[in-house]
């Protein structure tokens, strides 16, 4: 695998117009993206298909391993589709509609808004860009507004109530469908928009299965009933996200710091990887560089423990792409060498199914430490390994060795983790020093270094992790 970047902490980049070209693309995982992630909410699949063709092509081409996340729409309720956008001044008065708009009725694409508000609620438009206030509701399909503050509302613009529980499902018909698109593509990673319960999450995991697809499972944190049922949606998720956000819409926004460290702790305890997102490098959509506090964000993610962060419109819209991956690559980097993001302190649960294979990786990087290795080499068939080294932030790098080409990619938006395809497996012993020689040719590691492994022994029976060996590179 050519070396491209290696800082711990992943980027995460949105697919969009500004780096649809392939040289763009290709500039932008040189760059360092780990994961390109599709908004479903915007395009269609024909759109979505060239950039995994694009992804696809470039991992042979460079070597790497970046993985898609397809993030659903989920029950995303917005403005209707306008000709243009509506000037709108505080004081005056709308009238949004689900069904048709007609002259001065504008169309929402929301079915149940005028069941879901009462006189008096506040609705937020564009992320909280405009300010409504409820006066009225047929409690059908009709609901009269007062503007509080905005100067238009724009086409398919996002609709929040905040704080007022939605009746739409979570996973909406578009969703199911799209579900569909991700298992036949066998897309590795899924985020599910707006989740509410665990309940949400098993859902979609019960039909992937069904599809027999290996798709990841991340649930994006956004609406208050998640953080309420943060514990059991982190216990049933493969990954987490941090949605900023449409968090910030619907819960006070100066609460969202707070609920980031939480949720990350939250996943730390669970052992998830957890991605925090949005407005990481806003203004670099217009600007060639980032502000202070941008930044100081950016760092502080890495410091709170995520495993990756995310770019959103500073990709898939932004006039500076490439520049936008450099810098946070740069500003991961810098903070990546601050001492206290290693060795997470905790032990593994011994009331966990699996506490025996969990106690293996978690004695290993502390043996990594203690011992100062070079390298942990987990050899993994499920990616299991890869999720339990990653959990305890070595200060060792960590290098994952799998026969399993699906999970190759998956893994990629782990902290720390480098996955390879390994497929000799021959008996336990002669694969450890092959691979011995393998990460020293690749100039990993040097003779003499110690490298520890965690295997399970006997390799073809392809068990949970149930051995610890150290070696010296010979
Ligand atoms: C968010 O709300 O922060 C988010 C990542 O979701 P989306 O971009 O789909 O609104």
């Amino acid at each position: 695998m050519q070396k491209v970047t290696y800082n711990r902490v992943k980027i995460i980049a949105t697919a969009g117009p500004a780096c649809k070209d392939p040289a763009v693309l290709e500039e932008l995982i040189r760059a360092g993206v780990d994961i390109l992630r599709l908004n479903l909410s915007h395009g269609t699949w024909e759109e979505y298909d060239y950039f995994i063709e694009q992804v696809r092509r470039i991992n042979l081409k460079l070597g790497v391993r970046v993985a898609l996340l397809a993030d659903l729409q989920g029950p995303k309720m917005r403005i209707g589709k306008l000709e243009k956008a509506i000037p709108i001044a505080p004081g005056d008065e709308l009238i949004f509609s689900s069904r048709l708009g007609r002259d001065g009725i504008i169309p929402v694409e929301y079915e149940t808004l005028a069941r879901d508000v009462s006189p008096g609620d506040v609705i937020l438009v564009e992320d909280g860009r405009v300010r409504l206030k409820v006066l009225e509701t047929d409690g059908v399909q009709t609901v009269r507004l007062k503007v509080l503050a905005g100067d238009r509302i724009g086409s398919r613009k996002g609709i929040n109530l905040p704080g007022r529980p939605i009746s739409l499902p979570t996973i909406s018909e578009k969703d199911w469908d799209d579900l569909l698109e991700i298992a036949h593509r066998q897309i590795e990673w899924v985020a599910i928009s707006f989740v509410r319960r665990p309940e949400d999450v098993q859902e979609v995991r019960y039909f992937l299965r069904r599809m027999g697809a290996s798709t990841h499972i991340m649930a994006k944190i956004e609406r208050p009933e998640a953080l309420e049922h943060l514990e059991r949606i982190a216990a049933v998720s493969d990954a987490v996200m941090v949605a900023r956000g449409d968090l910030g819409v619907e819960i006070p926004v100066e609460e969202v710091p707070l609920w980031q460290k939480k949720i990350i702790r939250t996943c730390h305890r669970w052992g998830k990887p957890v991605v925090v997102a949005t407005q990481m490098l806003e203004t670099m959509i217009q600007n060639a560089s980032p502000t202070r506090a941008e930044v100081t964000d950016i760092a502080n993610a890495v410091l709170d423990g995520a495993d990756a962060v995310m770019l959103s419109g500073e990709t898939s819209v932004g006039a500076y792409p490439v520049e936008a991956v450099r810098q946070m690559q740069r500003i991961l980097m810098a903070a990546e060498t601050d001492p206290t993001i290693y060795r997470l302190a905790g032990q593994p649960d011994a009331n966990s199914p699996t506490y025996l294979s969990d106690a293996v990786c978690w004695t290993a990087c502390t043996l990594a430490s203690e011992v100062g290795a070079k390298a942990l080499v987990g050899l993994t068939y499920s990616g299991y390994t890869a999720f339990q080294l990653a959990r305890w932030r070595p200060q060792t790098d960590i290098f994952i060795f799998t026969s399993n080409p699906r999970i190759l990619t998956t893994l990629n938006l782990l902290w720390g983790v480098r996955a390879y395809y390994y497929r000799k497996e021959e008996a336990t012993y002669p694969t450890i020093y092959d691979i011995l020689h393998i990460i020293r040719d690749m100039g990993h590691v040097q003779t003499g270094d110690v490298v520890i492994f965690t295997v399970s022994m006997p390799l073809q029976a392809r068990q949970r992790t149930n051995t610890l060996h150290i070696a010296q590179v010979p």
